[in-house]
């Protein structure tokens, strides 16, 4: 087959694969397509590789040859991700996304290495891309590999006084090295390791300060910057799939960080500097708040059976107990007996955005049982009864009524609009924010400690025997 037809066939693939890319990414917008969608664009990612490496050449016309290397890479990478994800808890899942995610910005970067060993073959426009992505790419290893560090609980947050400015400081020195090599058409080695280290260093400075609470709107954000670090990869090769790959990620992770934003209704800025809910969680004994009431199964059975309509509200408590298939069972029951029974999601609950949709969406509860947010809260009041799983933060009234509260601005579920509210968790501790939740104290709420499992398997039992 001559050169020209196969440049013809791969830019074919390259076009096909750039629109599972889009399909695939819009399929992702809803629980019952997500599945197909990924799948879709795994496919077209996989030809768009293996297109690559058999029918790419370059300018000299030569064939990618060092395939062992590739195979290899490949094989070793497949294996290990395949593991990962397999045996990852549902709990650790942000933990695996920010590690994925990191690994893709070290991607970014080190081809960038790579490629600006090559200047003297590149015009300064393109060692100008090549910079840019090795800034990106090094930011959003660093400050991902940060972020894996504390979801899972191993690295603090860090404030200190000034950090803003010193933060922007070392931003700047990693643009300014990135314009000297630029502007400078000789290859320095030196330079570029000390713009590397800033850059690591400016990753990490970044996500040290910043909150526990807000870590899904950091990855997001660590995640559209690895899109957009791609992306220029794109520019550099003059790879039409990377380029679209890259720029669906940047965008798709810059419009789910404005969202997650809104949901939290800060800005951007305020989660970058706010600090919230970071530092220790309280032990949230909340002694001096009042009195607490407690619901005993029977009773909370009675309850649930002589409804009219119900309303679960999972939270990450849910996830960690892996009550998910029992609270669909309890579901079932009480629908058999009349009982009209939905679930309320909050856009941040548990942790990771859509983390309650993929838990109840194992335990095929039906997606049109779902309601968000804000239909949720305007059917809280012809509710008879509220049943928080394992949910804290997400229905926190401070948020509404704490101008001092870390959560205070953050829209939550309004479920003391409902005529009872059981909350289901084992102890009176706080949630992610690491702080009192005034719902526990009101008049029409009332605990069942436990493990949401252990509960539920208990209610169901009881309810049945009603
Ligand atoms: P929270 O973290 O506020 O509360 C979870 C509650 O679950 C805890 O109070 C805990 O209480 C209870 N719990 C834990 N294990 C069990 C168990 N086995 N059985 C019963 N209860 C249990 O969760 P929410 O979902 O309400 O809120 C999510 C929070 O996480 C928000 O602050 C959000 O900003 C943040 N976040 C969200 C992310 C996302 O993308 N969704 C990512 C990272 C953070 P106890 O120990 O007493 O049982």
């Amino acid at each position: 087959m001559s050169s020209d037809i196969q440049q013809v066939i791969l830019w074919l693939i390259y076009l096909f694969s750039s629109i599972t890319f889009i399909l695939g990414l819009k399929r992702l917008s809803h629980p019952e397509t997500a599945r197909r969608g990924n799948l879709m664009a795994a496919v077209g990612m996989t030809v768009s590789i293996l297109g690559t490496i058999f029918l790419y050449r370059d300018d000299a016309g030569d064939r990618l040859h060092n395939h062992i290397w590739i195979f290899g890479g490949i094989i070793i990478g497949s294996i290990v991700g395949t593991l990962t994800a397999r045996r990852v808890k549902m709990t650790a899942m942000p933990q695996m996304v920010s590690l994925f995610n990191g690994m893709g910005g070290a991607c970014a970067a080190i081809i960038s290495i790579v490629e600006y060993q090559r200047f003297d073959f590149y015009g300064w426009n393109t060692i100008a891309v090549t910079l840019a992505a090795l800034l990106i790419g090094a930011v959003s290893f660093a400050g991902s590999m940060v972020a894996f560090g504390k979801l899972n609980g191993n690295v603090s947050d860090k404030i200190f006084p000034g950090q803003s400015i010193i933060n922007m400081i070392v931003l700047l020195i990693a643009i300014g090295l990135g314009a000297y090599l630029v502007m400078h058409p000789e290859q320095n080695m030196g330079i570029l390791a000390i713009m590397i280290a800033t850059c690591l260093l400016y990753g990490i400075l970044f996500v040290l300060p910043i909150g526990g609470a807000d870590m899904p709107v950091v990855i997001s954000l660590l995640n559209s910057f690895t899109g957009i670090a791609a992306a220029f990869g794109g520019f550099i090769y003059n790879n039409q799939v990377m380029l679209t790959g890259g720029i669906l990620v940047g965008s798709a992770g810059t419009i789910l960080t404005i969202l997650m934003c809104r949901a939290m209704n800060r800005s951007l800025l305020n989660v970058i500097i706010g600090n919230f809910g970071g530092g220790a969680v309280s032990a949230g004994n909340g002694n001096n708040k009042g009195n607490i009431k407690e619901i005993s199964i029977a009773d909370a059975a009675v309850l649930l059976s002589y409804s009219k309509k119900i309303m679960v509200i999972p939270g990450y408590g849910l996830a960690v107990a892996q009550a998910q298939h029992i609270v669909h069972e309890l579901e079932m029951l009480l629908e058999e007996k009349g009982v009209e029974v939905k679930y309320a999601i909050h856009p941040v609950a548990g942790r990771m955005p859509g983390h309650m949709n993929v838990l109840l969406a194992e335990a095929d509860v039906s997606y049109d049982r779902l309601l968000e947010m804000e239909d949720a809260n305007s059917e809280f009041s012809t509710t008879d009864a509220v049943i928080v799983i394992g949910a804290n933060d997400v229905v926190n009234p401070a948020a509404k009524n704490d101008k001092a509260s870390p959560l205070y601005g953050m829209p939550i579920l309004e479920v003391e609009n409902a005529q009872n509210v059981i909350v289901m968790k084992r102890s009176m501790n706080a949630g992610y924010a690491g702080i009192d939740n005034e719902l526990f104290y009101e008049p029409k709420t009332r605990m069942l400690f436990g493990d949401a499992k252990a509960s539920l398997q208990k209610l169901v039992s009881e309810v049945k025997a009603n």
